[in-house]
């Protein structure tokens, strides 16, 4: 009997890869359209189900982009950067410390979420 809970695949690790070598984030289809290069007969249902165990992990983190559902390798963030052009979206890895917020701000702070805009390195490139 194998314990399902508990399993670190060969798809998990091959997800995991393709997530962790993007830096943006990542829909289920690209992820999906990515890991076909290596696991031939994966399904997408195999890759929603890796990702939300590697979400679940802690290992990446699941983003809402409107109505669609993304992937970062930057679990412990809420920093993100939006490129004006491409419209992509990644994770920014740093982070505030909310007692340092809550001392600046003169309020218990809970939470925090940055949200930049602008230009990324490759449209950058193209634009010149
Ligand atoms: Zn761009």
């Amino acid at each position: 009997m194998k314990s399902k809970a508990s399993r670190w695949t060969k798809q998990l690790q091959a997800i995991m890869d393709i997530v962790y070598s993007n830096e943006f984030n990542l829909t289920a289809d690209e992820v999906y359209a990515e890991a076909r290069k290596k696991i031939a007969n994966i399904s997408l249902g195999t890759v929603y189900r890796n990702l939300n165990k590697l979400v679940q992990k802690g290992y990446i983190a699941s983003v809402q982009k409107g109505q669609v559902q993304t992937f970062s390798k930057h679990p412990f963030t809420n920093a993100h950067f939006e490129c004006v052009r491409c419209k992509r979206i990644l994770r920014v890895p740093f982070d505030f410390n909310t007692l340092e917020l809550s001392k600046k701000v003169g309020m218990n702070v809970a939470s925090w979420e940055l949200r930049m805009t602008g230009l990324c390195r490759e449209c950058e490139k193209n634009c010149i």
